[in-house]
């Protein structure tokens, strides 16, 4: 006989765990625990603008504890230690352990560690790191001029698992906010990224339109060489020229997580987290993974993005209610929905991007695409919430 209530755990809770939690939270008969590490959501895509003073910390966070009594789920703010995912249960820094009749692993990822990286800040790490950013630029723009390095990093086994668009948002919004004050000229900005030709997966028109950009704002490109290591005032290059800088943002790109590294679940050879095209792990049939931490299959552009966890967290959500009611419907694929999206953000205006299998569109909107990416923004924080209802597609 089913269990009157099923215990649902999710693990983590970035856009992929939230996700799946709030679809879950629909059914009555699920009992829905999400833990999280973090007491909020971090809206990444908006972040790009703590650095720059345009939005606060808590401008781009939300509670987790509102979210999930809004959205009928139980919410543990604790660290995920181990997995055992055969025996059905987890265990939680503070040495609990939960038991679950179904899970969703939504982790995020880690990154790919660098020599001398304890140089470098990212955008796209720890959440308080922004915040170490705006701190640095704040003293360079007081000093009233510096050389500042931004770039991104490739994980050769994986693709879809660099990030390299955060890295041109926040450039780009660093050079308007120098102009603003009056300043550019005064400061040296150059972009860095080991391919030859960063964001090729974009397609050629936006890699050509994305570099006329920078040339319109004269910023330096190194592209094409390999980071040997960093220093505190400088990037090393394989060749061992060197790039001086008073300010290093680098991405690095992403790789397993390590505490599902270290679980019985399977892991390719990035230890990203082996899936079906329904989500489910390979091997098991009540243990799924979506978002970052998951290995995606598809068509070579294919990219990790939020709009794709969020896609695979509710198709988890729904294939595991096909499966506990014994519906007559097909389980949900997350492959046919692939696609990179993203409004470029420039802080005067944005690029709209878009690439499928048919096409490949990148539109500049001046003024209006920034405003567009703020309104997303609070659309965000306010579907998660509940207050205005989720626009299918967004
Ligand atoms: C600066 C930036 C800008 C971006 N812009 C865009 C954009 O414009 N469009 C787009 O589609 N995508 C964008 N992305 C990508 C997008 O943000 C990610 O794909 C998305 O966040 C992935 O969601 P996730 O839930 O899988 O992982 P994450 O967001 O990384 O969430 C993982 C969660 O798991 C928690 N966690 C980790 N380890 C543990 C543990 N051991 N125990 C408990 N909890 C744990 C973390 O605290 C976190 O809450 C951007 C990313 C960055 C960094």
């Amino acid at each position: 006989m089913k269990k009157l209530r099923k215990n649902i755990v999710v693990l983590g809770g970035g856009f992929a765990g939230v996700e799946s939690a709030i679809e879950l939270g629909k059914e009555r008969n699920f009992n829905v625990t999400l833990v999280s590490n973090r007491p909020y959501l971090y809206v990444y895509p908006t972040s790009i603008w703590v650095p720059v003073g345009k939005s606060t910390f808590a401008d781009v966070t939300v509670p987790l504890n509102k979210i999930a009594k809004n959205r009928n789920f139980n919410f543990v703010e604790d660290s995920v230690s181990e997995i055992f995912g055969t025996e059905n249960y987890v265990t939680l820094e503070s040495g609990k352990q939960l038991e679950f009749d179904y899970l969703i692993v939504a982790m995020g990822a880690d990154k790919l560690k660098s020599e001398g990286s304890e140089n470098t800040l990212s955008i796209c790490g720890e959440p308080e790191e922004s915040l170490d950013i705006q701190k640095k630029l704040d003293l360079l723009i007081a000093k009233g001029s510096g050389k500042i390095a931004m770039g991104f990093g490739a994980n050769p086994k994986d693709k879809s698992a660099v990030r390299g668009g955060p890295a041109f948002e926040l450039m780009f919004n660093v050079h308007n906010r120098l102009k603003n004050e009056g300043i550019r000229d005064q400061f040296e900005l150059t972009f860095f990224a080991p391919m030859p030709v960063p964001g090729a997966r974009m397609g050629d028109k936006p890699v050509e339109t994305m570099n006329m950009m920078f040339d319109m704002i004269n910023m330096k490109k190194r592209f094409g060489k390999k980071i040997k290591r960093f220093e505190a005032d400088r990037v090393v290059f394989e060749d061992d020229s060197e790039l001086e800088s008073d300010l290093i943002v680098y991405v690095s790109a992403l790789t397993g997580h390590k505490t599902v590294v270290n679980s019985d679940l399977p892991v390719d050879e990035s230890g990203f987290i082996e899936v079906n095209e329904f989500c489910e792990v390979k091997g098991f049939d009540n243990v799924y993974a979506v978002g970052d931490i998951a290995k995606l299959t598809g068509p070579e552009w294919k990219a990790k993005q939020g709009h794709i966890a969020e896609v695979m967290a509710r198709n988890s959500a729904r294939n595991i209610v096909i499966k506990e009611n014994d519906l007559p419907f097909q389980k949900e694929s997350y492959i046919h929905h692939l696609n990179i999206l993203c409004v470029m953000d420039s802080g005067d205006g944005a690029g709209f991007l878009l690439r499928d299998d048919k096409r490949q569109i990148f539109v500049p909107l001046p003024i209006i695409g920034h405003w567009l990416k703020r309104g997303w923004g609070l659309y965000a924080k306010w579907s998660k919430l509940g207050y205005i209802p989720r626009i299918p597609g967004m």
